[in-house]
């Protein structure tokens, strides 16, 4: 596979940018070779920079749950661009997005829009800081929740696989204002509550977790998060920027059936587009700028162009049969790949959720960040290395999560069953001498 054109770009991106990079995740890091210079998006497809094609189930890091331009939002786009691009001012198109959102999710009253899963995570904490006076929270090792400073304690996602544990630039006062608990530990969360809970504004949690593995909790532990918020007058925010949307229309709210206090939005919400959303009751929303002192802002937030794309998607994700039909698309596959490798004794197991899927090379169920072991990432980058050369684009960490979309066909993902099994045996084979 030819990738001069890649590889020449990343020399000079290398020059213009940190590691080459506008985010450390795309930087190849932890695969072999230079990251891909994508061209192009159709469907489910991606083209790079030479001409090579592949299947893509990065799908933006989860963004694009329709696939690569699809029509209905390329139209709305078009649209718009015909009046504008920014306004910083109030337009329709804002509404019709909030309208959308909040009359097809009863777990929400209030929504505001900001550009970024960063920003709305910012905001959400403050505005649980603001409405409760008080100013610790509680996030668990192995969820990511943006580069906010002071959640980049402990975080997952890029930062796992640099295996650094916090960010430079970020003050001990500010880390210290963050508990970070394991996850599904129920007694070292009742401690820290024991300890704090007079301090603590919130517990901020991926519901889902995805940002490192797939580390699915269980219903009950969820509910004794929502419990122990209760009682100690700490707010609950699930950070739903990848499973809003995702999991179902009303993401892992309705999907556990948890009344969360704040929830936080992005990724798919945009169409594609940087939006990000954070939303809870009137009663806490009263509580953010204008209505209350919760200072919150921004230039291009509502953007009337991202927020007409966000509407067209997600209006595409409120059709009959839609999240069904991605389940069992993904469980199709999942199933098909997990069955050939107990058959043939290789040490994977695709792990799901909804269209969301993590390869995992432990032999059980795991909950928590510290069950992966770090060792086996090598046999990631063996087999993300085969996938990229048959044409299969995964994100280039074994920590990462893939994503199944609309435009993912029966074919594609037959072609996955079967590249994802030669792949995984040829690199066990080869382990294995
Ligand atoms: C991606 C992500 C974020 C950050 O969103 P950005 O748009 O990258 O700033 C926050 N929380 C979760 C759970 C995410 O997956």
């Amino acid at each position: 596979m030819n990738r001069t054109t890649s590889n020449q770009l990343y020399e000079t991106a290398k020059e213009l940018f940190p590691g080459g990079v506008n985010s450390p995740v795309r930087a190849f890091k932890s695969v072999y070779g230079a990251p891909l210079f994508i061209e192009k998006g159709e469907g489910s497809h991606i083209w790079d920079a030479d001409g090579n094609k592949y299947l893509d189930f990065c799908c933006s890091w989860g963004p694009l749950i329709l696939g690569h331009r699809p029509e209905p939002v390329m139209k709305a786009i078009q649209e718009v661009l015909e009046k504008g691009t920014t306004f910083g001012a109030p337009s329709r198109y804002g509404l019709e997005l909030a309208q959308l959102i909040i009359d097809n999710n009863p777990y929400i009253e209030k929504i505001r829009f900001v550009s970024s899963g960063t920003e709305a995570v910012m905001s959400g904490v403050r505005l649980a800081r603001g409405a409760t006076g008080r100013n610790k929270v509680v996030k668990f090792e192995g969820c990511y929740h943006g580069h906010v400073d002071h959640l980049l304690v402990k975080a997952g996602s890029g930062l796992a696989t640099f295996g650094v544990s916090s960010s430079a630039g970020v003050p001990d006062a500010f880390a210290k204002e963050t508990l970070v608990a394991p996850l599904n530990d129920r007694e070292a969360l009742t401690k820290l509550f024991e300890e704090h809970g007079e301090d603590i504004s919130s517990i901020i949690i991926e519901p889902i977790p995805a940002n490192n593995g797939l580390l699915v909790q269980d219903k009950s532990y969820l509910q004794f998060l929502r419990e122990i918020c209760t009682k100690y007058g700490a707010l609950l925010i699930f950070d739903e920027v990848i499973s809003g949307f995702r999991v179902g229309f009303c993401g892992a709210s309705d999907y556990y059936q948890i009344q969360p206090d704040i929830i936080t939005y992005g990724k798919i919400i945009g169409g594609g587009m940087p939006v990000g959303a954070f939303a809870a009751s009137n009663e806490i929303m009263s509580h953010v700028a204008p209505d209350g002192p919760v200072y919150q802002a921004g230039t291009l937030s509502a953007n009337p162009v991202a927020m007409a794309a966000g509407t067209a998607q997600l209006k595409a994700c409120l059709e009959e049969g839609f999240y069904c039909n991605l389940y069992h698309k993904t469980a199709d596959m999942v199933e098909a790949v997990n069955t050939f490798c107990e058959k043939e004794n290789l040490p994977v197991k695709l792990v799901q959720t909804a269209s969301i899927f993590w390869m995992s090379f432990a032999s059980e169920r795991i909950t928590k960040a510290d069950e992966i072991d770090g060792d086996k990432m090598s046999f990631f980058k063996e087999i993300h290395a085969l996938l990229l050369e048959k044409g299969i684009y995964l994100g280039p960490s074994g920590y990462e999560v893939g994503f199944v979309s609309a435009a993912h066909t029966k074919e594609d993902l037959e072609y996955a069953v079967n590249t994802f099994c030669e792949t995984i045996k040829a690199t066990f084979d080869k382990v294995n001498g």
